[in-house]
């Protein structure tokens, strides 16, 4: 189920969070109606449709060359990451229309099915697992 892949993700998400090694939120898009206690519905808009799953962010120490001082200077350069999980499934139009839109903003993209595909590409961020 997607679900337990999505649940493995946030898991091994979190520990990294704790870890001090990124930042994460899970991103729920699409309309819910929650029901009020009158037992009438309302319309809640969450994320546009097509948004990842989940949202991570990391900062990584790039050498800055500026003129203005002397040597170089070090500043942290965000990078983000929209992971999409699935379990069988195939993209959706509104998916492939959201991968487009923050690619081309710089942001990188990824569609897991298994939790090791989140771990493989963070790796180089967080380290490697113990014992490897
Ligand atoms: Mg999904």
């Amino acid at each position: 189920m997607e679900s337990h892949v999505l649940r493995a993700c946030k898991d091994w998400l979190q520990i990294q969070q704790n870890l001090g090694k990124l930042w994460f939120m899970r991103v729920n898009s699409g309309t819910v109606y929650p029901t009020n206690r009158d037992g009438s519905t309302r319309h809640l808009a969450l994320a546009p449709e097509g948004t990842g799953d989940l949202l991570v962010i990391w900062g990584e120490v790039a050498q800055v060359i500026d003129p203005t001082i002397e040597g170089d200077s070090e500043e942290i350069q965000p990078h983000i990451l929209w992971v999409e999980t699935k379990h069988k499934g195939k993209q959706s139009q509104a998916q492939k229309d959201f991968e487009a839109q923050v690619r081309e903003q710089g942001c990188d993209y990824l569609i897991v099915t298994d939790v090791d595909q989140l771990i493989n590409r963070l790796t180089p961020i967080v380290g490697p697992r113990r014992g490897e």
